[in-house]
């Protein structure tokens, strides 16, 4: 009989990966923050399974929540139906985010969140009478999803544009904030992106990007400031500015959404990841009053998107119950705790040899490399040491969930300090 690694390797497509993914590992169960493999190997989980499992798994009140959704209405078309529990997580999104922020869209993905953002901003510039406002501009380093509008978006050169040449819209790369999270933002540090937004103000629809932490572009955290100055920037030149908190939303950085560290209200912002608390897919696109205004005055009177999908309501019960167990608040003493931890425990690498830079912001820890890793060695030393860390390139990070207890933060910590004291 072949073992599940056989078959997976047989059929199987894994993200990023080729056709027979390797190193791999067969998960057998989940439990708080402890992932339990096919071989009876407990991992300690530092990954919240990208960003979203951020109360752990198999958190009682969401399988609770789950469980009645399931026995009442699993899910039900959108198109002219409505039910309690997709009203319900709108309504919370608005009350939540910041001020100015007034309608929801729903959709199943991240990257679905993104392309209905920039979607409805070129309708928006169609409705004013600007239909030329139809590029984007966006920082280098930069990652907002896997569809053909959120790869052009993407950094240029870690999303492998040159592949798909010809059938990507050709938009706009500034360099990349280099002022640190803790630092002022410099004229200098700005240049780039406001000389521009100047010169191609008549046909820029918007502005997009990752506020304050460029997630899988390179983990790199941005000062305040600087996005302070994009929002004004961005009203002068009469574009719109699209905040991607798909990766930072929810606490992960210290505040319920990184926009609060710049006290900023984006034109349109998309969630995503842990917006259910990892446990299904779904996403949201929010708008200003202008914005849904503008569409509705516009030549198709609509927004012209609609998944199936949409709005499901298991997926929006979920997410109604990690948004009871976020109002509870414990999450920031968790994630101030955890950044304490990481810092303090993460600083010994800073003087290892294959290390770059080490930088810890809310409950994200980023140990970051001269060279990029070898997946095929490190992977299986990671879980050697009982932590599931997955790098991407030079970047070796952890985002464990909130509800980590510190001596397992504390396996965490010490496993990427053996393993990556062994690099270079
Ligand atoms: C993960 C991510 C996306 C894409 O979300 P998917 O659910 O994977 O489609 C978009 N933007 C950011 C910032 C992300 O981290």
């Amino acid at each position: 009989m072949s073992t599940l690694l056989e078959r997976d390797r047989r059929v199987v497509w894994h993200p990023y990966a080729a056709p027979e993914a390797r190193p791999l590992f067969g998960v057998e169960s989940a439990q708080g923050v402890r992932l339990r493999l096919e071989d009876g190997r407990e991992l300690v989980d530092g990954m919240s399974s990208w960003w979203s499992a951020i109360h752990g798994y198999r958190h009682p009140r969401i399988e609770a929540a789950l469980e009645d959704q399931l026995h009442r209405l699993p899910h039900v078309m959108f198109g002219g139906l409505t039910h309690e529990s997709a009203v319900r997580i709108c309504e919370r999104l608005v009350a939540l985010s910041p001020e100015g922020l007034e309608r929801v869209f729903l959709s199943d993905s991240g990257s679905v969140a993104v392309e209905v953002a920039i979607k409805m901003a070129l309708q928006f510039w169609q409705s004013k009478g600007r239909a030329k406002k139809r590029r984007l501009l966006t920082i280098r380093g930069g990652y907002h999803g896997d569809t053909f509008g959120a790869m052009s978006v993407c950094d240029p050169v870690t999303g492998m544009h040159g592949l798909f040449e010809g059938n990507l819209a050709t938009n706009l790369f500034a360099e990349r904030p280099v002022c640190r999270f803790e630092d002022a933002c410099e004229d200098a540090d700005i240049a780039d992106l406001a000389g521009l937004l100047e010169k191609h103000r008549d046909e820029l629809a918007a502005v997009i990007l990752e506020p304050i932490v460029q997630g899988a572009g390179g983990m790199w955290f941005y000062s305040p400031d600087y996005l302070t100055r994009v929002r004004t920037l961005c009203d002068e030149a009469g574009v719109l500015l699209i905040a991607d908190e798909i990766a930072t939303g929810f606490g992960r950085t210290g505040r319920f959404f990184a926009c609060e560290h710049a006290g900023i209200t984006p034109d349109l912002l998309c969630v995503g990841k842990a917006l259910t608390g990892g446990t299904l897919t779904l996403a949201a696109t929010l708008t200003t009053g202008e914005v849904s205004a503008a569409l509705a005055e516009g030549e198709a009177g609509v927004f012209m998107h609609g998944p199936t999908f949409m709005g499901s309501a298991l997926a929006c019960a979920a997410a109604n119950a990690s948004l009871d167990l976020l109002e509870e608040g414990i999450w920031r003493e968790q994630v101030s705790a955890i950044g304490d931890q990481l810092r303090v425990e993460l600083e010994a690498c800073r003087s290892m040899p294959a290390v770059a830079d080490v930088r810890v912001l809310g409950a994200i820890g980023v140990v970051e490399l001269h060279e990029p890793v070898d997946l095929s060695i490190v992977q299986p030393e990671f879980v050697e040491q009982g932590i599931w860390i997955r790098p991407f390139g030079a970047l070796v990070y952890t985002m464990p969930p909130y509800l980590i207890e510190s001596d397992d933060l504390s396996l965490i910590t010490r496993g990427i300090r053996e393993v990556v004291s062994r690099i270079g």
